[in-house]
C-alpha cells in the first residue's frame, strides 16, 4: 500500500483500481487549496454507507465516510459526537432517523478537523446546536493551513461554526446519562477533546486513538508525541476494564487493546528521544527505523512507520 492510497483512505476515499494512477497533486506533496482535495472525499462520502452499532440502551456508533460518529438517543433529544462530511449528512440523517425519532439535540465536534466537521453546516440547519472547544470555533472560523496535505482550508461558513463553546470541560445530565467533554492539552490538535458517557460506560476519543495504525498528528495546529501520550494517560485513567471505546478512525476498541496502542507510542517516543538527544538528525533517525518491530502490526494505515518516526522526531 503506498502512501497516497493510505491516505485516501484515511479520507474515506474508496480504493478504486487506478486511484493512484489519478493521485490528485496534493498527494504529490503538491501545493494545492481546499476544493480539489475536499472534493474528492465529498464526492466519495455521497456513496459511503454508514454502519449503525449498538453500544449500549440509547448509544450507538456510525461508521461511513470521515470520523467515527456516536449517536445517544432519547426524550431530551438526540446528541450526535462528529458530523463527517457535508456530503455525507443525508446519509447521517436516515442513520439516526432509522433509530430514533428524537429532536434533533446537540452535535458535539472532537476536534477541528473536516472529516469530523464538514457536516456541521447541514446538521446545524436540520437543527443540532454545535458543541465543541473553543479553539474548534476559533479555527474553523478561519483559513487553516494542513501542512501534512499541503493545502489551506478556507473558514467554514458560519451555520458550521459552533455555538456553545468551552475552554477545560463542560458536563450534560442528558436522556438519563452523565456525559463529560474533556479538553486534553495540545495532543492530535490543540482542539482535542474527549467525550465519555458514564452509564452507558462509553468513550468517545476522537483522534487521540487511531485504532489499528500509527496516528496521524497535526504537528501544524498544536499537535505533538508528548501530547498524545499525555492524552493517552487520561484516557486511560477514566476507561474501565468494560468501556467501549471509540477511536476516531478504525474499529471500536477495549481499554486493553487502547492500552497496547499507548504502549507503542510510548516505546517510539523513547526510542526517537534518546536518538534526538544523541543529535542525530530526523533523517539520520528516521534510517535508523525505531519503529521497526511495530510496522507489520501498525505501519499499514494512514501513515507509514518512516512518516511516523519523522512526526514524532519532529514534535519532540
Ligand atoms: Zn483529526
Amino acid at each position: 500500500m503506498n502512501q497516497g492510497m493510505n491516505r485516501r483512505s484515511f479520507l474515506g476515499l474508496g480504493m478504486t483500481a487506478g486511484a493512484a494512477a489519478m493521485a490528485p497533486r496534493w498527494l504529490k506533496g503538491e501545493e494545492t487549496h481546499l476544493p480539489e482535495m475536499l472534493a474528492q472525499a465529498r464526492a466519495a462520502a455521497l456513496t459511503t454507507p454508514i454502519q449503525t452499532t449498538r453500544l449500549s440502551e440509547n448509544v450507538y456508533l456510525l461508521q461511513g465516510a470521515g470520523g467515527n460518529m456516536v449517536l445517544q438517543t432519547g426524550p431530551d433529544g438526540a446528541i450526535l459526537i462528529d458530523s463527517s462530511f457535508a456530503t455525507a449528512a443525508p446519509k447521517v440523517r436516515e442513520a439516526v432517523a432509522a433509530v430514533c425519532k428524537d429532536a434533533p439535540h446537540a452535535l458535539i465536534n472532537t476536534h477541528w478537523h473536516f472529516d469530523h466537521t464538514d457536516g456541521n453546516d447541514a446538521l446545524h440547519a436540520a437543527g443540532f446546536v454545535i458543541v465543541a472547544h473553543q479553539k474548534t470555533r476559533d479555527r474553523l472560523a478561519t483559513p487553516q493551513a494542513m501542512k501534512a496535505f499541503h493545502a489551506t482550508l478556507p473558514a467554514s461558513p458560519a451555520g458550521a461554526l459552533p455555538a456553545v463553546t468551552f475552554d477545560r470541560a463542560m458536563h450534560l445530565w442528558h436522556n438519563g446519562d452523565s456525559i463529560d467533554l474533556v479538553h486534553v492539552e495540545p495532543a492530535h490538535t490543540d482542539t482535542d477533546v474527549y467525550i465519555r458517557f458514564h452509564k452507558a460506560d462509553v468513550l468517545h476519543l476522537g483522534d487521540i486513538w487511531f485504532n489499528g495504525m500509527y496516528p496521524f498528528i497535526d504537528e501544524g495546529t498544536g499537535g505533538s508525541i508528548g501530547g498524545m501520550i499525555r492524552a493517552g494517560e487520561k484516557a486511560l485513567a477514566v476507561a474501565g476494564d468494560n468501556t467501549k471505546i471509540v477511536p476516531g478512525h478504525g474499529s471500536l476498541g477495549s481499554k486493553s487493546e487502547f492500552k497496547k496502542y499507548h504502549e507503542m507510542l510510548v516505546t517510539i517516543r523513547d526510542k526517537v528521544e534518546s536518538l534526538k538527544t544523541s543529535g542525530v538528525s530526523e533523517a539520520e533517525a528516521v534510517a535508523k527505523k525505531p519503529t521497526a518491530e511495530f510496522d507489520a502490526a501498525w505501519g499499514l494505515g494512514m501513515m507509514t512507520g518512516d512518516e511516523f518516526a519523522g512526526v514524532v522526531y519532529r514534535t519532540l
